[in-house]
């Protein structure tokens, strides 16, 4: 992933996203956030 953050323009890469992962109903949801901002970017599901 190389992208910028939507909501502060800072540089995001795969290396610094933050992520938080999560069990919901036996997947695993992982949330992705801006290391600058810590706005939440999206999330995904494995499971
Ligand atoms: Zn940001």
């Amino acid at each position: 992933m190389n992208a910028i953050c939507p909501h502060c323009k800072g540089k995001l890469s795969l290396s610094s996203v933050l992520r938080d992962k999560d069990v919901k109903d036996g997947a695993i949801e992982t949330m992705y956030a801006c290391p600058h901002c810590k706005a939440v970017l999206g999330f995904s599901f494995m499971g």
